[in-house]
């Protein structure tokens, strides 16, 4: 459903990725380790179009991202395409963003209402399941300020799943949190992983989770794959030095 084809990402002369190539099945979850700087972050933001890449092409589900086929060939995607290709991606940030403005059912309707012309009806609806979900029926009325930050990420992923991605985009999402908010959101994912079948890449260095949900662990450094395989594979058996050498300062 995703693939990186020799992706290349700089910043002036900082090469942050390397001719990248990767690919993540439907309903894969793939974690992504690494030390800080390895290019992790920018990876989600390449697939949000948050940023684009200097060479190679990202496909998702079939479409290239940057380009488009027009009569054929291949041309530079316009914004009509890059909404629609976006549109099969959700993310959760490491800050929250929640639209301080509006209460926790808007905070979750407005996308679906807005970008997907679903009926309000059938968006409260989605939004009460979806609170349901994240163990946050009561606070449907609440604002954002009114709310921990642990429910507050917790209102950020409701938010992401009301817009139905195919793809949950997760970076770094309980590093923010104080320590004894993290397990709570981190549970929420958890059942999220057990109960839908939606394709999960994501960024944490939340060890013991990526344990538990993931199929796959990718080691980056320096903007490459240093060695990736299953989390029993990565964190028992690790065959690269730098993998060893990252597990060893972070577990
Ligand atoms: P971390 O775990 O610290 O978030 P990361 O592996 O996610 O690290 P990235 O955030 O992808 O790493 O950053 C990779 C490199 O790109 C870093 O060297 C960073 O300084 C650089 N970089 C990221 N964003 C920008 C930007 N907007 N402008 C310039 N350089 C950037």
């Amino acid at each position: 459903i995703i693939r990186f084809d020799k992706v290349v990402k700089r910043y002036g002369d900082n090469v942050v990725l390397r001719e990248l190539d990767f690919t993540v099945d439907p309903g894969e979850r793939v974690t992504l380790i690494g030390p800080s700087g390895s290019g992790k972050t920018t990876i989600l933001r390449l697939l949000m179009t948050l940023e684009t890449v200097d060479g190679g092409v990202i496909w998702v589900d079939g479409d290239p991202l940057s380009h488009m086929e027009r009569n054929g060939k291949l041309v530079k995607a316009n914004e009509a395409h890059l909404r629609r290709v976006r549109s099969r991606i959700g993310m959760v940030f490491q800050q929250f963003n929640l639209f301080p403005n509006m209460n926790v059912r808007r905070n979750i309707t407005e996308g679906p209402v807005h970008s997907l012309g679903v009926s309000k009806d059938e968006a409260n609806q989605r939004a009460e399941e979806l609170l349901e979900l994240v163990g946050l029926s009561d606070k449907i009325d609440a604002h954002p300020t009114q709310l921990s930050g642990g429910q507050q990420q917790r209102v950020a992923i409701a938010r992401a799943l009301a817009m139905r991605p195919q793809i949950l985009l997760l970076d770094e999402v309980t590093s923010a949190l104080d320590p004894e908010l993290v397990a709570g959101v981190l549970d929420v994912l958890r059942d999220i992983a057990q109960s839908t079948d939606i394709t999960m890449l994501c960024v944490t260095h939340e060890m013991s989770f990526a344990r538990d949900v993931s199929h796959r662990v990718m080691m980056f450094d320096h903007g490459q794959i240093a060695e990736e395989g299953t989390p029993e594979k990565i964190f028992g058996d690790p065959q690269q030095e730098r993998t060893r050498t990252f597990l060893k300062a972070v577990l």
